[in-house]
């Protein structure tokens, strides 16, 4: 059986703001536009501001009348996305199984890693304060077989929750669900459902699958049909193998000279490096694209045993493949990445790896407190020789 842990901060946005405003703690806080913004729409309410009726993806107008009161703010989201960066960087401490789902909340497949901890509730524990540590603000998290229940645990109990269900929980739990809270079940099926007199889990139970599923159709017959039984055999994915992150230059003249080419890959390397780890992915696979002068483009890419975010890689095996080829004034460059996992894997010589990461983190650290690209590696300066 699978061990599942979903963990979902609280109140995201505002937990952040309040974190940066310690005058907020307490106050309604209502981010995604100014009290008089015309068109603005709720993205996350303190619970605070709950309290009078306000949620997300409500008009910021109807918020202003039900807490009139409340503190609007239109939101920073490159310091909840920075924040969300030290979130994600904490899950693969405790899982090589790491699904993000949004900015701040992920799946973490912890089947086989249960022994490491004396129980499943020590376990959510230790997460949740691994991230308040690192943070200052609140997760929720659920324990369970599968990702529909773990996650349905993390809401439970919110704000700064633990809900473990463990198999002998499962029914009781969700005999007096609302069908509303199925995964999949949207408003729209929920009409469906609703017009069937099937309102909570409990009214699903005794239908057998081929009636849902000729009632409410094959698909939403067959989810709601295993579901209701706590039945999810959904993995938990980390980043699908289609994803990569790139960038490419288009230079205004064609260019042949390595130099200059190679102070291109270094920059584009360290662009791709910090949005990898931004993301909180590690790669195994480096392509390059060129383009030449008469458009004939190429690409060639290398994959490496072992997981990498850092600069260093990125660009060595990008030049390593720009040497390989017989260049021509070249029109357009690329460097990308792909093959993502959430973890790393180490290479055998881990040791060696050391020392460029934790320069990464120290750049990354002094990027995201200025700009990114605000320190650089001096291979990525122009020389002499390319910039003349
Ligand atoms: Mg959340």
């Amino acid at each position: 059986m699978r061990t599942i842990m979903h963990v979902d901060m609280d109140a995201f946005f505002a937990a952040v703001e309040v974190l940066d405003h310690p005058e907020y703690i307490g106050k309604p806080l209502i981010i995604g536009g100014r009290k008089d913004s015309p068109r603005g729409v709720v993205s996350t309410a303190s619970y605070e501001a709950r309290k009078f009726g306000v949620h997300s993806a409500m008009p910021i107008a109807k918020a202003a009348l039900l807490c009139p009161d409340g503190i609007f703010i239109p939101g920073r989201m490159a310091r909840y996305q920075e924040v969300s960066g030290q979130i994600h960087r904490i899950f693969p401490e405790f899982s090589p199984l790491v699904e993000p789902l949004s900015i701040d909340e992920a799946f973490l497949d912890m089947s086989g890693c249960e022994h490491f901890y004396p129980s499943l509730e020590e376990m959510g524990h230790s997460l949740k304060c691994r991230i308040k540590d690192q943070t200052g603000i609140t997760a929720s998290v659920g324990i369970a077989p599968n990702k529909f229940l773990a996650k349905l645990a993390s809401d439970w109990q919110k704000p700064d929750g633990l809900l473990v269900l463990r198999p002998q929980d499962i029914q009781g739990f969700l005999h007096d669900l609302p069908v509303g809270k199925l995964w999949g079940v949207g408003q729209k099926s929920e009409a469906v459902l609703h017009r069937l007199n099937l309102r909570y889990v409990r009214d699903i139970l005794p239908h057998s699958l081929t009636w849902l599923q000729e009632n409410v159709g094959s698909a939403l017959g067959s989810q709601i049909y295993y579901l209701s039984r706590g039945i999810d055999e959904r993995p938990v994915a980390s980043e699908t193998e289609a994803q990569s992150i790139g960038h490419e230059i288009t230079f205004a003249e064609d260019r042949k000279s390595l130099s200059f080419l190679r102070q291109q890959l270094a920059q584009m390397g360290e662009k791709v490096g910090w949005r990898l780890r931004e993301q909180g992915f590690y790669a195994r696979t480096v392509s390059i694209k060129v383009r030449f002068y008469d458009f004939k483009t190429i690409t060639r890419s290398h994959t490496l045993n072992y997981s990498f975010n850092d600069d260093d890689t990125i660009f060595r095996e990008a030049l390593h493949l720009l040497e390989q080829i017989k260049l021509q004034p070249v029109r357009l460059l690329g460097v990308t990445v792909s093959n993502f996992s959430a973890g790393a894997q180490l290479s055998l010589f881990a040791t060696d790896d050391q020392p460029s990461s934790q320069v990464n983190e120290l750049m990354d650290a002094i990027n995201r407190k200025f700009q990114p690209g605000a320190i650089t590696k001096g291979r990525t300066l122009p020389t002499d020789e390319s910039s003349s």
